[in-house]
């Protein structure tokens, strides 16, 4: 039967993918310049035999059709690029690009959705549909590479009726796959604020209006917006993480910079809490005397699993898997530009273990020790291949 192929073939293939794993991650890219990976990417697509063509400048956008195309069209999506870190792992397959590195496992998810595009390119006598193969760019930055390949056509001619991606979790265990239906994900916004005055001497503050005294207050009152304004049955954060200005024990600076990032689950909050914020930063800065810029830059919107999509694709992980090695993950407030895609089309996101806590792979993503057990790459592909192939949408 077909699960009994595809894992048969992910087993064979599985030497031969940890190889296009470590020739990615010795070799990252950041946001929107992944131009090496994305030609690495067409070569391989090439070299399978699976049309594709080029969009969003590095995004590559594979098709496969099976039996009937028309019957059933699925979108599986990778994102490609790297981290600005430099990496700490003594491996032999260490990145060779200083200060950038596939920190968040990115390099896996290509891999993982270049096997499975191998598998069920072999096998397309098997199933029934369209396959569409997603390779975008620019996850990790604003305004995110997902948003580019939907306004390039990723989603059109033809439209699928589901799309599953998926990310490494380093808090879940090799072997494991979780799932969760609903909203799984934060949107996440980024907020910019300079105070400006004169400035002046210390000693003299009634001549000028104390740009770092504000910043303080400012800081302060806009935590007030969280736990006074939002409803807290629904998860929000507001993280200030950098505030700049001033340089010796003397002088009240003329400017002060803050940058933080704002979180929510619900759209309707998120959209009110940008007026509070703006509101509450203009009117505390000015009744203080002193200017304000404040620029919030949108980022990605919620990630929402389509509740019956999410079933179905559970229900085949239990049976792929084995039911004891598929769990309910739990809510995130990070955020994934794997939203713009749910806004479109159902969709689901779901976790890979990747974690073996006897051989030291225990590091969180976005840290310069992150590795995965690279056996979960052939759990990975031949998932993803499972649930191209057989998810009924
Ligand atoms: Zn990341
Ligand atoms: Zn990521």
């Amino acid at each position: 039967m077909l699960q009994q192929k595809i894992k048969t073939l992910a087993r064979q293939y599985a030497d031969e993918f940890i190889e296009v794993r470590r020739h990615l991650h010795v070799n990252p890219e950041l946001s929107y310049q992944e131009f090496e990976t994305s030609k690495f990417v067409q070569t391989k697509l090439a070299a399978f035999g699976i049309p594709f063509e080029v969009m969003a400048t590095t995004g590559v956008l594979g098709m496969i059709k099976g039996k009937n195309p028309d019957s059933r069209v699925i979108a599986l999506r990778a994102d490609m690029d790297a981290l600005p870190i430099q990496e700490e792992n003594e491996v032999d397959y260490k990145s060779k690009n200083n200060g950038v590195m596939h920190a968040c496992g990115h390099d896996v998810h290509t891999t993982i959705l270049l096997g499975a595009a191998k598998i069920l390119n072999e096998l397309k006598g098997e199933w029934e549909g369209t396959i569409k193969l997603l390779f975008q760019p620019g996850e990790e930055r604003n305004p995110g590479g997902a948003s580019f390949m939907i306004r390039d056509g990723a989603l059109e001619n033809p439209r699928p009726q589901g799309i599953f991606g998926l990310h490494v979790h380093p808090g879940l265990d090799l072997g494991k796959l979780s799932f969760r239906k609903g909203r799984v994900m934060a949107s996440a916004d980024e907020i910019f604020i300079t105070i400006r005055s004169k400035g002046g001497h210390a000693a003299a503050p009634h001549l000028t209006a104390d740009t770092v005294l504000i910043a303080s207050h400012l800081i302060v009152s806009l935590q007030q917006i969280i736990s006074r304004n939002n409803n807290p049955t629904s998860p929000s954060v507001l993280s200030i993480c950098s505030i700049q200005g001033g340089h010796t024990t003397n002088v009240i600076p003329t400017e002060v910079k803050l940058m933080g990032t704002f979180r929510a689950m619900d759209e309707t909050w998120r959209l009110k809490a940008h007026e509070l914020i703006r509101k509450q930063a203009v009117g505390l800065v000015e009744s203080m005397g002193a200017e304000i810029d404040l620029h919030i830059d949108v980022g990605y919107p919620t990630v929402d699993n389509d509740p019956s999509l999410t079933e179905r694709a559970w229900q085949l992980a239990n049976e792929y898997m084995g039911k004891e090695n598929v769990s309910e993950t739990e809510m995130r407030m990070g955020a994934e530009d794997f939203g713009y895609y749910t806004q479109v089309i159902p969709g689901c996101f779901y976790r890979l273990g990747v974690r073996n806590k006897e051989k030291g792979i225990i590091h969180n993503v976005h840290t310069p020790k992150f590795n995965i057990d690279e056996n979960a790459i052939e759990t990975g592909i031949g998932m993803m291949a499972w649930l191209g192939s057989s998810a009924v949408v």
